[in-house]
Parts: structure tokens; sequence; C-alpha cells
């Protein structure tokens, strides 16, 4: 069995940051990722902007050069490509971890590929595997996603768009811009407070003219083939619809941390227990990173403030050596 000092789960930008940290050290490590190179940020939207600048989505301040304020997806893989493969850092794609078990010493992890003894393992899966669901009638037909790529296939079509965060926020205004009819389902009574500040004002003005419908303080209740119906203020309504596009937000996959004995908060935040100086989590010898640290808190750690746990957690491991 290849053995290392430390198994990284997961290459999204701080399993790369993880990488970095375990060369520079001079521990063994190896990185396994179940899917692409990045590959939450490679199922984005391809027109996907983000809101941070793109120094804050250095890692190892390894510059991340871009002609926009906010970089784009495109330019955001390119960056984490190049920073991995002139590093030479150790990935193994499209392997699944499935177990984590603790052995006398260190752990043992089997992926779909193979078996691995590691004396130390970090966990930096992210949330974007598992979307919220509806929980609706209807929500398993074809029609309807829970990710949302491009626009094209919207065009002249009824689409409804549940959410109004950044995600919901951004398939919108796209599909309509691409001739699609849009109806916005949202829960509470207005346009989130996240949505990026220089697109809010695009959406409120398009609900405002009439150009997108908002159905606020709203639920869809049922989908069906050729409509949806609605909850709203006014009493249950039929909408016609060609496509649901759900984008409620996703969440941790909470059943492989607890398999490997990690604990979580009893409150709805369920928080994976860590410490937070030194991201080890309640299993001695496996810790936490990125944003899987926040539980269903999916708004509390990016990029730009977990990034620092790769060298939090490394630093310890050198000193524990
Ligand atoms: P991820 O990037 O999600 O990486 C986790 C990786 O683990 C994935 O590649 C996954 O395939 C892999 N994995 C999961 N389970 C297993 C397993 N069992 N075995 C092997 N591999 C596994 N953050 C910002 O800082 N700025 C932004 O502008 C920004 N914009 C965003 C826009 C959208 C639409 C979304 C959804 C998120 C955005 N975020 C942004 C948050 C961003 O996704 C995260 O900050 C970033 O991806 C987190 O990095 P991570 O490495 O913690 O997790």
């Amino acid at each position: 069995n290849p053995t290392f000092d430390v198994l990284i789960v997961g290459a999204g930008p701080i399993g790369i940051a993880c990488a970095l940290e375990c060369k520079k050290a001079g521990l063994s490590y190896v990185v396994i990722e179940k899917g692409a190179l990045t590959n939450s940020l490679f199922n984005y939207p391809l027109n996907m902007t983000f809101f941070s600048t793109s120094e804050k989505l250095e890692i190892d301040q390894i510059p991340f050069i871009s002609n926009q304020a906010k970089p784009d997806r495109d330019e955001a893989l390119e960056y984490y490509r190049r920073v991995a493969t002139s590093n030479k850092l150790n990935i193994r794609l499209y392997e699944e971890v499935q177990t984590v078990s603790k052995e006398d010493e260190g752990f043992r992890i089997k992926t779909n590929k193979a078996d691995y003894r590691t004396s130390y393992a970090i966990v930096c899966t992210g949330f974007y595997d598992i979307p919220k669901l509806l929980e609706v009638p209807g929500e398993d037909l074809q029609k309807v996603s829970h990710y949302y790529k491009e626009a094209h296939s919207y065009t002249l079509q009824d689409v409804a768009v549940v959410g109004a965060s950044n995600s919901a926020v951004d398939a919108a205004l796209e599909i309509w811009r691409k001739g699609g009819r849009v109806s916005m389902i949202v829960r509470g009574p207005d346009i989130g407070d996240r949505v990026k500040y220089w697109v809010r004002p695009d959406i409120i003005n398009r609900i405002a003219e009439g150009s997108i419908k908002a159905y606020y303080n709203s639920e869809i209740t049922e989908i069906q083939q050729d409509q949806i119906l609605v909850r709203t203020p006014q009493g249950e309504i039929a909408l016609e619809n060609d496509y649901v596009l759900a984008l409620t937000g996703y969440r941790p996959n909470f059943d492989f941390l607890q398999a490997m004995g990690i604990r979580l908060s009893e409150d709805e935040k369920q928080i994976p227990e860590h410490d937070t100086e030194t991201m080890e989590s309640n299993v001695k010898g496996i810790y936490l990173a990125g944003v899987i640290c926040g539980g269903m808190e999916t708004h509390k750690w990016f990029i730009e403030n977990s990034r620092i746990h790769a060298k939090l957690i490394v630093d310890q491991l050198r000193s524990s050596r």
C-alpha cells in the first residue's frame, strides 16, 4: 500500500494550497480528487465571475494575474491549473475517497481505486456536490436542475429560477438576456443581501420594469411536466413552465465526515468539530480545511479567508514531527 505522511482529500483551491505547504515542509503527500482538478470551479456556470478580486484567490502568494477586477471561471481554472502543474503537485484525479479509518498508527484510506496508509489526513471536500433540495413532488423530473451552466438551452422557454442569491440572480439575468422567459420564485421578501453589489441594481431594475417576474414570499409546491404550482401570499397559482432551476444552495457531505468519526454541532449549522487554531478535528490526526469547516454555514468561509488553513495545519504537523 502506498504510504504518505499526509493524504489530502479534495483538489479544490484549498486542497492545492495544502499540497503546496506539504511540499515546502518536505512531507510526503498525495491529493485524492474524485473529479477534475478544482472540480467545483469546473462545474460553475461558464460565465461566472468571482466576487473576490484575483489577489484574494491566490494561494501561497503565487500571483494571479487577471485583466479584470474580478476574475472569471476560465481565469481561475487557468490559475489553479498552472499552480498545480508548475509545482508538480502529487494529485490523483477521478479517484474517490470512500472511507477513512483509524489504525494503530495513522489511517487507512480506501478509494474506488486503491488503499493508502497515511499518518495524517486533511479533509477539504467543500460543499458543492450536494444541492439542498426543494423536497416537492416532481423534483426528480428531467427538466429540474440544481446546477446552471449556460443560457442557450433556455431561449424561448418558460424558466422558473428558485432562489435569490448570487447563483439564482446570475442565472435569471443571463437567461433573460438570451431570450428566456424568467420567473423567480423567492422564499423571502427580497433579493438576497449578499448578491454581488454590482449585480444587485441590475436584477432589481429588471424586476421593476417587468422583464423578469419575481414572486416573493413564495414557494413551489409541485412541479409538473408543463407547469409549476406556486404558493404565493395571494394564494396558489399555476405557471406555465418548461424548466426549473432550483439554485437554493448546497451542503457538505456530512455522512462522509461522520463515518470517519467527526462530530457535528447539534444546532442547524452542523459545524464539524475542530480546533480553530490547529484545524484538527475531534478525531486526532484528521484536519479540516476550506469551506467544509462552516458546515451548513456555507457563506462563512471562502477561498480568501480559508486559504490560511493550509499553513495552520502544516505548521502544526511540522512541529509535531
Ligand atoms: P472545493 O473547491 O469545493 O473543493 C472540494 C473538492 O473536494 C472538490 O473538487 C470535490 O470534487 C472534492 N471531493 C469531495 N468529496 C470527495 C471525496 N470523497 N473524494 C475525493 N474528492 C472529493 N469563494 C471565493 O472566495 N470567492 C468567490 O468569488 C466565490 N464565488 C463562488 C461562486 C459560486 C457559484 C460558488 C458555488 C462558490 C463560490 N465561492 C467563492 C466559494 C468557493 O466555492 C469556495 O470558496 C471554494 O471552492 C472552496 O474551496 P475548497 O477547496 O474548500 O472546496
